[in-house]
């Protein structure tokens, strides 16, 4: 250990900035296949201190527990290692490839995940032999990416079991949870049967790929997380969804009265507070209450509302409509985000006097909102016209490139 130790030391020393770039993939390979092979070993060990029970020397009452007190390892994780390292017992042809570094753990974990003992006592009955299931899943793991074994799992699966295989599709079930973090964000989780989840991906694609804006960079997570909101947003603001105690759903923000007409960036002020995710920045609070689709409650110093503003939609659509007519789409330097993608942003913010008007008004999307409220971009408009002007924090302009 201690030579692997000095070797790390030694590649931390390493100037990779001087390497050239051959030398560099080659040490990326290098290191790949060094870190299947690490990896391997970490699973032999643990399968061998999971055998002899040495967790008991610290007290813990399984492997699994050990790796997570002591090596910090998620629990995922850890049931990982211990159930891979026991099954990969039965497949030498498996453990070889993963031990010379040839396949990764993730591919070693798609086999063994499937190895079921009952699955293998399955395929022994029909006269599958596990020796030669192993050498051809082994093969195919050194030939392919994770997720392509995973495939040629399935219908080994799919061969020996069945009705478990067909368990595994017929189950309908849905679940989707969310949860507020400490972290100030909301965190996704569930899954869905194959119906379901078509739906949800017809939807979302629809909403990526419909009126995808010049010049978009974000990747395809992002762009994935962001029609998932906008999804939610249409069903609120086109009507469709149940009442909720007599009320059209919709967003509610609580904000401080003082946080609302605080300059941005001013020290000192509480933000808003949303109703279910929780405290908001108060730049972030003031976006929101910048919207007239989103209901506000605005507090005073001892805590208790001064004004309610309920979600006017109906009394505004004329003004929004007439913004949309005369802006076309988000009005940020570079941006053609479609009206349906925009928010209706007060130039002058109605805390400080700004009326809902066409004048004081303009369209930008979700996206451009934030970076105004919160990214202390400007945005000023040509008396008279529709030319808008895009301004950086520092105050130097932004030139469309679209712009005369
Ligand atoms: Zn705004
Ligand atoms: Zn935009």
């Amino acid at each position: 250990m201690s030579e692997l130790r000095s070797a790390l030391d030694g590649l931390a020393e390493l100037d990779l900035a001087e390497l050239s770039d051959d030398a560099l993939l080659d040490l990326v390979g290098e290191l790949s296949v060094t870190a299947n092979r690490v990896a391997a070993a970490l699973t032999s060990a643990v399968r061998t201190a999971d055998r002899r029970e040495s967790y008991r020397r610290d007290g813990a009452v399984s492997m699994k527990g050990w790796l997570r007190g002591s090596c910090r390892l998620a629990p995922a994780e850890a049931t990982a290692i211990v159930s891979t390292g026991r099954r990969l017992e039965q497949l030498p042809a498996t453990a070889a490839a993963f031990a010379a570094g040839e396949i990764t753990a993730t591919h070693a974990r798609a086999i063994t995940k499937a190895m079921t003992p009952s699955r293998v006592a399955k395929a022994a009955e029909a006269g599958i032999e596990l020796g030669e299931t192993d050498r051809i899943l082994a093969e195919l793991a050194r030939q392919t990416a994770p997720e392509e074994t995973a495939k040629g799992v399935a219908r080994w699966v799919a061969g020996v079991d069945p009705d478990g295989a067909l368990d595994d599709a017929a189950d309908t079930r849905r679940r989707f949870t969310m949860a507020s973090g400490l972290d100030g964000r909301v965190h996704l989780r569930g899954d869905l049967d194959a119906v379901g989840g078509e739906y949800l991906h017809t939807a979302l694609a629809a909403l990526m790929n419909g009126d995808r804006p010049a010049g978009d960079t974000r990747g395809h997570a992002e762009r994935q997380g962001d029609a998932l909101v906008a999804l939610a947003r249409g069903a609120l603001d086109g009507g469709s969804l149940p009442d909720v105690r007599g009320e059209r759903p919709h967003v509610r923000v609580t904000i401080d009265w003082m946080a609302l007409c605080a300059e941005r960036g001013a020290p000192g002020v509480a933000g808003g507070e949303l109703g279910w995710a929780g405290p908001i920045t108060p730049e972030t609070a003031r976006r929101l209450a910048c919207d007239a689709s989103v209901a506000r409650v605005i507090v005073g110093p001892n805590g208790l509302p001064l004004d309610v503003g309920r979600a006017q939609r109906t009394a505004n659509a004329a003004i929004r409509r007439a913004v949309e007519i005369r802006d076309g789409h988000c009005v940020f330097a570079g941006c053609d985000a479609p009206p349906e993608w925009c928010d209706y942003h007060h130039v002058v913010h109605w805390a400080h006097g700004g009326p809902t008007s066409c004048d004081n008004g303009a369209l930008l999307c979700e996206r451009h909102h934030t970076s105004v409220h919160e990214g202390g971009f400007a945005i000023a408009r040509d008396p008279g016209t529709s030319h808008w002007h895009t301004y950086r924090p520092d105050g130097t302009e932004i030139l469309s490139r679209a712009g005369p």
